[in-house]
């Protein structure tokens, strides 16, 4: 076992009378003991409501609560901790943005631009955003690589786009979607850059002054932290115009008989009791992930990749969905066996130790464009190792033999 898997005392087990390897990091990543032990230091020490006490606990919880704002901020490069809005996750913030946002910014015969590769929560609030208001939802092609077809994208984006959201990485083909091109093209349109972050902050560098981009939402529970927590990046100007969500406790900054006003943005935005856990964990990971760095993340997943892919390639019947490029991917990777169901793959691979996902992977508009039910997903993080590559490659042979 390495150095970085000893902080992970979940994938040290046995499942199956196979070592655990644990390759579905795009559905949820494992906690290092720095997350579980901050959470549980919470909850042993300094369990109490924030912002409304005076006392010890409150004030420590409060404190706590408030550090991750500016971690978050610095980790993005937001111009503000302000600009840092505590979500439940992705989901969560994508909504936020389409119903609370969308809502003021667009009118009938709009036009509101994805792509074809977004995960579902990428794409739900839209339609339901154009259904309320008339506007239309187009997407952008994807090339055969299964990258982003910029000049599609050229051709989609016009005058008449109020919104361009894009997922920055892929959840199903790991390929990595030029945003700051985009946001650029957006801007020059007058539209506005909403960026699906879900499965690009655990694993890359992303600044939001440099990208430009307007909103941008992801989740704890991909990149070290806990679940139930996320967050929501919008420009300060942006925010300010957007009304709260959610009215009650927490937000407000008076309450009268007939009116109430409301705290300052992000506060407005945070109604009712939070996940205080959730958000102190993901600090903690914050703190995990810059100890690693970026740069060590990025080159421990890439030198997994390089290792693993062409290993699939060679194996006879299976394809590989996006690029077959190395450098083109994430530790994402889809694939399907000829004449075996996904699932079955899954299952199989389950019984080798090997946890991967088989399904749309809420992507089922990417199903129909790449005209597939289906595809097995295995996704690697920086404490995965070779060895766990190895007994993939091992389990996916056996799997071949177990269904000749
Ligand atoms: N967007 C992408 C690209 C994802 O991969 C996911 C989760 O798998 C989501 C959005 C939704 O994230 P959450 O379920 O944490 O809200």
């Amino acid at each position: 076992m390495n150095e970085i898997c000893r902080d992970f005392p979940i994938l040290n087990q046995i499942v199956n009378d196979e070592r655990l390897v644990y390759l579905d990091n795009a559905a949820t990543s494992q906690k290092p003991k720095e997350v579980i032990d901050a959470v549980s230091n919470y909850f042993l020490r300094d369990n109490a409501n924030v912002h409304r006490g005076v006392h010890t606990l409150a004030e420590r919880a409060t404190e706590q609560f408030e550090q991750t704002r500016f971690k978050v901020k610095n980790l993005i490069n937001a111009k503000s901790e302000r600009e840092i809005v505590y979500t439940k996750g992705t989901t969560e913030g994508l909504n936020w943005v389409a119903v609370s946002f969308g809502t003021q910014v667009v009118k009938s015969g709009d036009e509101i631009v994805v792509s074809y590769m977004e995960h579902h929560s990428n794409i739900v609030p839209w339609q339901i955003l154009c259904e309320k208001t008339g506007a239309k939802l187009k997407y952008v092609k994807l090339t055969k690589n299964g990258e982003l077809d910029f000049e599609d994208a050229k051709e989609k984006i016009t005058a008449k786009t109020k919104i361009v959201s894009i997922a920055q990485a892929s959840n199903v083909m790991g390929v990595v979607n030029p945003i700051k091109e985009l946001a650029k093209l957006a801007h020059e349109n007058g539209a506005y850059m909403v960026v699906d972050g879900a499965q690009s902050l655990p694993h890359m560098k992303v600044d939001v002054q440099d990208l430009d981009v307007d909103f941008l939402a992801f989740s704890g529970h991909k990149m070290l932290g806990p679940t139930g927590i996320g967050i929501l990046f919008g420009k300060m100007e942006l925010l300010e115009r957007m009304s709260p969500l959610e009215y009650g406790g927490e937000m407000i900054d008076f309450v009268e008989l007939d009116h109430s006003t409301f705290k300052e943005v992000p506060w407005k935005f945070e109604g009712g009791t939070q996940n205080i856990a959730g958000v102190i964990g993901l600090g903690a990971a914050i703190d995990y992930l810059q100890d690693v760095g970026y740069e060590e993340i990025e080159k421990k997943e890439h030198e997994l990749v390089e290792y693993v892919l062409p290993k699939l390639l060679q194996i006879d019947g299976l394809t590989v969905y996006g690029p077959k490029e190395p450098d083109k991917h994430t530790g994402v990777i889809s694939f399907n066996l000829d004449g075996i169901h996904p699932h079955d793959v899954a299952t199989a691979l389950d019984m080798e130790g090997v946890a991967v996902r088989a399904g749309h992977h809420c992507a089922q508009p990417l199903m129909k464009y790449l005209k597939i039910p289906a595809t097995v997903r295995a996704s690697f993080y920086f404490y995965n190792t070779k060895a766990d590559a190895d007994q993939l490659i091992k389990a996916i042979l056996a799997t071949k033999e177990f269904f000749k």
